[in-house]
This record gives structure tokens, sequence and C-alpha cells, in this order.
């Protein structure tokens, strides 16, 4: 089997907001360096469902473990990228991606610059560690969240809709480098988006929730595994 051990174990999830069920009944298993990604309508629940992967919602029904564990809040173990920005305006670049680090009290000052400066290059801005984010573009905000996301090389790697508010060619680019790096360096990875061509352009396997309220799993199915992993190598041979 190419993927055996269990990483996240979201089981018979219900997520509810008082009265309002947002989902019902979700099973969802990535395996250990797989990548699942999870697409649905807008408002089905695709955010909820993974704030309750990071232990930021409770689930009114189910559990969620990873690792084999519980999950309890956010901690070295996952690196979220959140749907909205989430770059604080009054930190540089730099200061915003050592934030992904503050879990981590065992490092020095000195290797904590070194790393972030490390994932500042490996996403694409080497030297643009002391711009504000309103120095830098859309695209390159993203690539900040991304570093901050992976720079304590969590287990379990979250993102919501990374590319979603990006031009065409910068989408391309930025799913192209995800690729590049979760190749590196295989860990669990759940992709939310709305886009079935990106879902299937980069996962292992497609999960497909229906549209909210009350909304479950309809289908999960594999990608080719051996498939050329380039963005826009496949749309172009879709598409000409
Ligand atoms: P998606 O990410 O798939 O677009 P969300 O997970 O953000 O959808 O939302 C799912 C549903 O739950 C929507 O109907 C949304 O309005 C509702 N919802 C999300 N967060 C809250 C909240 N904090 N309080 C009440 N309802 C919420
Ligand atoms: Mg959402």
């Amino acid at each position: 089997a190419k993927h055996p051990k269990p990483m996240v174990c979201i089981d018979d999830v219900t997520m509810a907001f008082g009265d309002f069920v947002a989902t019902e009944n979700v099973n969802i298993t990535v395996a250990d360096g797989e990548f699942v990604s999870v697409v649905g309508p807008t408002g089905c629940g695709k955010s909820t469902i993974l704030n309750a992967v990071a232990g930021l919602l409770k689930p009114a029904k189910g559990s969620v473990t990873i690792d084999g564990q519980p999950v309890s809040g956010i901690q070295g173990d996952i690196g979220y990228l959140f749907q909205q920005e989430a770059l604080l305006p009054w930190k540089t670049a730099f200061e915003n991606v050592e934030l992904g680090l503050k879990f981590r009290s065992d490092i020095s000052k000195a290797e904590r610059a070194e790393k972030v400066d490390a994932w500042l290059a490996k996403v694409g801005l080497a030297g643009f560690g002391k711009r504000y984010p309103h120095q830098l573009s859309g695209g390159q905000r993203k690539r900040v969240q991304m570093a901050q996301a992976l720079i304590t090389e969590p287990k379990v790697i979250l993102m919501d809709e990374p590319f979603s508010a990006l031009d065409i060619h910068t989408r391309h680019l930025m799913q192209n480098e995800l690729l590049r790096l979760w190749q590196e360096d295989r860990r669990a990875v759940i992709m939310i988006t709305h886009d079935l061509d990106e879902a299937i352009a980069l996962g292992d396997r497609v999960v497909v929730l229906a549209s909210g309220p009350r909304s479950s799993v309809v289908e999960s199915f594999p990608v080719d595994l051996e498939r050329p992993r380039d963005v826009a190598e496949i749309k172009l041979d879709q598409r000409f």
C-alpha cells in the first residue's frame, strides 16, 4: 500500500452553530503523506470541517484524531493556511513567518532567523523579509502565509482555498511550487478548494462534499498517482 498509516481521521463529524447543522456525519481519512483535495460549493462547510481538524471548533458529534491523538488546538503538529488573510499588518514578512514557530521554545534566536530566511527562500521570497504585508502582492502575501504554515514541518498541512484569490498565472505558478515543496517532503495535506480542476490537478484523492446545510461526503475518488504533476502542463493539454 502506498499510504499505510492514517494520519487524520475525521470520524462521523457533525458540525453545528446553534440549531444550524452545517455538516452531518462527515467521514474523511487522510493517510500519512497523502494529499487530499476537498471540494464543494460555497457554504457547504469546508472551512468549518478544517477548523474542526485544527481543533478550533468542536464537533457536535463525532471525533477528529491526528496520528491517533484527539486534536487539541493548533500546535506544531498542524500547519494551517487560512482562507482569509491572516498576516499581521504591523509585522514584516520575516516576523509573520517567524510567528509560525511560536510553539517552538526549544530553538535559539539565531536558529529561528536561519529557518525563517530558509523558508522565505523556499517560497520564492528571498530578500523580501523586511517588507510589510501592504508592500507585497496578493500572491506574495499567500507565499508568506504558506511559509508560516510550513515552517514547523508539521505532520498535517491544512490549506483553505490557498489560491482562490489569485490571478490565473500566479495561481498556476504557486500550485506548481506547492507540489514541488510537497514532493520534497511528503506530509498529510488537506487542501480545500471550490475548483474541481484544481482538486484533481493537485490531489492524490478528491473528496466531494454536497451543498449545505447538513452537508456530507458524496464522493471520494483517487487520482492517477503516476501522472505528471505540473499544473500548467495539464491545463494546456486539456485546453488546446
Ligand atoms: P465553506 O467554507 O464551504 O464555504 P463554511 O464552512 O465557511 O463554508 O460555512 C458553512 C456554513 O456554516 C455556512 O452556511 C455558514 O454561513 C455557516 N457558518 C460558518 N461559520 C459560522 C459561525 N461562526 N456561526 C454561524 N454560522 C456559521
Ligand atoms: Mg470556506
